[in-house]
């Protein structure tokens, strides 16, 4: 979190957060209906919290477990590159 500068980063587990297309996010082959029901309120849970966070003017960027895994440099830049948007925006 950025506060001064209203950015909020998000660091989402690929598995519990579903990211589409990932390989990481698998279906487990027990309880499919418990899991169905828990990743739903995840999902529903991440929209709700995002959405009220842009209401309320804040920037919100989310990096994935596996892009941050893949190359850490480039999510770190993604970060600096809306910090500099929203800087120059203030400024
Ligand atoms: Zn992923």
């Amino acid at each position: 979190m950025f506060r001064r500068d209203k950015v909020a980063v998000f660091v989402h587990g690929c598995f519990w957060h579903r990211h589409k297309g990932c390989s990481r996010s698998t279906m487990p082959r027990s309880n499919i209906e418990y899991w169905r029901a828990k990743f739903a309120a995840n999902l529903k849970r991440d929209r709700e919290k995002l959405s009220e966070l842009k209401k309320l003017g804040w920037n919100v960027v989310v990096l994935w477990q596996c892009e941050i895994e893949a190359d850490a440099a480039k999510a770190a830049r993604r970060v600096h590159s809306l910090l500099t948007r929203v800087r120059s925006r203030s400024a």
